[in-house]
């Protein structure tokens, strides 16, 4: 079995990313991503920490609100309208999950269209879903890159996706069968009868549930392309952490059937922060009235 290798592909990515930062800088354009992290989850606070060096990585500039736990919703929109009305600022990115008093829903709204680099909007949600995308939802294009720069077309194909979260499954769904992408696509969920069969007729399997192992041979047609977005904690006395991170795919008990799988870590997770650099470029050029700078 193939690995597909989101480590690899997403350093590709990186590199022409880079380049393209320095050539907007010639142009004076210099792209920058803001995130706001509210209270201290030890996980979050990771999170911002890798998109910032990410961003410093690239060139890209990055600037940071951290807001305490009892933050209010009111005192956290005000941030979010801050950089709205920031011409320098080109991407906002509020980490989740935010305290209970704070409504997520209201801040992904209030989060300007042009500058919601997450694609988390409806407002550009409904663009993706009318075949005109501003921006396209990270995970997901992520994964659409993996199988792009993998060779694995997606053109005719039988698609079947495992989950309907609004940050994964359906949005990829979605961009899976549109013009260009052109699959032919299932998207399954909790309620879903025969699911062994449905993800038998899969040529590309894409597993997004959040339940370890769960994908199996039984699932998987012989020569299918899985991919494993699952990032799923489980105990591991002989790490030092005591856990360890593994996908929603039996990634060895499928590797006599599968063609071609990615990996837990090193698949999908990397490509998420990189299509993530992706949209704050593309951002600062839609900003600057530039066409999409596409990879
Ligand atoms: P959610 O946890 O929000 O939702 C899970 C989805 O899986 C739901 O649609 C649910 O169905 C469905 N589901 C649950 N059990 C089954 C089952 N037995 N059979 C079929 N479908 C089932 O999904 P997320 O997309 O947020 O997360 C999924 C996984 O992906 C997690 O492990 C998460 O950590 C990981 N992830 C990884 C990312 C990355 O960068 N690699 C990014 C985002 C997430 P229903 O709607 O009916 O409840």
């Amino acid at each position: 079995m193939e690995e597909l290798s989101g480590t690899k592909i997403s350093k590709e990515i990186l590199q022409e990313l880079k380049q393209e930062v320095e050539s907007l800088a010639t142009q004076n354009i210099h792209p920058c991503l803001a995130v706001i992290l509210v209270g201290d989850d030890p996980a979050s606070a990771i999170y911002v920490k890798n998109k910032k060096k990410k961003c410093d990585q690239l060139g890209i500039k990055s600037v940071e609100t951290v807001l305490p736990q009892d933050t209010t919703q009111e005192e956290l929109l005000k941030v979010i309208d801050k950089y709205n009305e920031d011409p320098t600022v080109h991407g906002i990115l509020c980490q989740v999950p935010l305290p209970p008093q704070c409504d997520e829903e209201q801040v992904i709204r209030r989060i300007k269209g042009q500058k919601d680099v997450d694609c988390f909007n409806p407002c550009n949600v409904g663009l993706l879903a009318a075949g005109t995308p501003r921006y396209m939802p990270c995970t997901p294009y992520g994964i659409l890159q993996i199988l792009k720069r993998s060779g694995h077309d997606t053109k005719g194909k039988c698609c079947v996706v495992l989950g309907r979260s609004n940050i994964v499954g359906r949005p990829l769904s979605i961009m899976m069968s549109l013009k260009g992408w052109d699959a032919t696509v299932t998207l399954c969920h909790s309620k879903t009868s025969n699911l062994e069969k449905v993800c038998m007729r899969a040529d590309i399997l894409v597993a997004a549930i959040g339940i370890p192992h769960f994908v199996k041979k039984e699932h998987v047609k012989q020569g299918a392309i899985v991919i494993d977005v699952g990032i799923n904690r489980i105990d591991d006395p002989t790490s030092k952490k005591g856990f360890k991170l593994v996908g929603d795919v039996d990634y060895e008990n499928i590797s006599d059937v599968a063609h071609a799988a990615t990996p837990v870590p090193g698949g999908v997770g990397p490509m998420t922060i990189t299509m993530l650099m992706y949209n704050t470029i593309n951002a600062a050029r839609l900003q600057s009235n530039l066409p999409k700078f596409e990879i």
